[in-house]
């Protein structure tokens, strides 16, 4: 049996107030993975090239491709160019590779997952929620929570849609006991440190700045430092190696893209809808 749970957390879009963030996850000494797009087609600002570098420095950075643009809305030569020109352009700012992804708003298909993997990415992050356990595809890495105040019907919604139900089926059992948001995530907490799984956050920072939830936000890292082992609190690039581990002690395959054709993925002839509802 695994034991110890594991805490990691990404910071999606690469708003400026991101520092703000990086601050916060220091004074508790939690680690965090940053996807920054190099602009956002949304209209909001992102950080400078300086920022991106300081970020680096403290934190593992991924690719959230280069306007945040929901890949699903794209032609296939479209996205490719979202996704290569994203990687490259960020790698440039920050002088060493860039080995992780997350896909813009959750939206992706089953040829975007060929082309972030072409592209020379080692993983990919989805929005998926209510998941505690390491056994998922290199390119659908999956979440547990969002720090946001969704509601039960949100949380009943994204259930159904996102599939993998018997895997997300406890957690969520417990985040529906109770009403209120913030006590469903700790409830989370509480399974996932029961079951020595891993509780993966994230959130945006301009919506914890929108929602004034910085307190919030400060009182739950605050409760994981004192309950999650220095050593247990981990990059989501770590996760792929943990993700690695359990699947061979389980005997069982990593679905991910080992046996995918990659060849054909320009083609856009892929129709699976792979796509997380957000
Ligand atoms: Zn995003």
């Amino acid at each position: 049996m695994s034991a110890l749970p594991r805490f990691s957390m990404s910071v999606d879009d690469g708003h400026p107030l991101d520092l703000r963030m990086a601050d916060l996850l220091q004074s508790h000494g939690i680690k965090a993975t940053f996807y920054l797009p190099m602009m956002n087609q949304e209209g909001t600002p992102v950080l400078s090239s300086a920022s991106m570098r300081e970020l680096a420095q403290a934190f593992e950075v991924g690719s959230h491709t280069r306007s945040h643009r929901f890949l699903n809305t794209l032609h296939g030569s479209e996205a490719w160019r979202e996704i290569v020109d994203g990687k490259q352009q960020l790698q440039d700012q920050l002088g060493e590779e860039v080995a992780g992804f997350c896909y813009p708003g959750g939206r992706y298909q089953y040829l975007h997952k060929l082309q972030v993997r072409s592209a020379g990415f080692r993983y990919a992050r989805t929005t998926q929620n209510l998941r505690i356990d390491l056994e998922f595809p290199l390119f659908e890495m999956p979440t547990t929570a969002q720090f946001y105040p969704h509601t039960r019907s949100v949380f009943l919604r994204n259930f159904i849609s996102q599939r993998h139900w018997g895997k997300r089926s406890a957690a969520l059992g417990a985040s529906l006991a109770a009403e209120d948001w913030l006590i469903r995530l700790h409830a989370l907490l509480d399974l996932a440190i029961a079951q020595g799984g891993v509780f993966h956050l994230w959130c945006h920072s301009i919506d914890i700045e929108k929602l004034q939830l910085w307190d919030q936000l400060d009182a739950f890292l605050s409760r994981v430092a004192r309950q999650i082992g220095t050593e247990q609190r981990v990059y989501n690039r770590d996760l792929i190696a943990a993700s690695a581990a359990v699947s061979t002690a389980d005997g069982s395959q990593q679905s991910a893209v080992k046996e995918i054709n990659v060849n054909a993925f320009q083609a856009g002839e892929f129709k699976r809808e792979e796509s997380d509802a957000n």
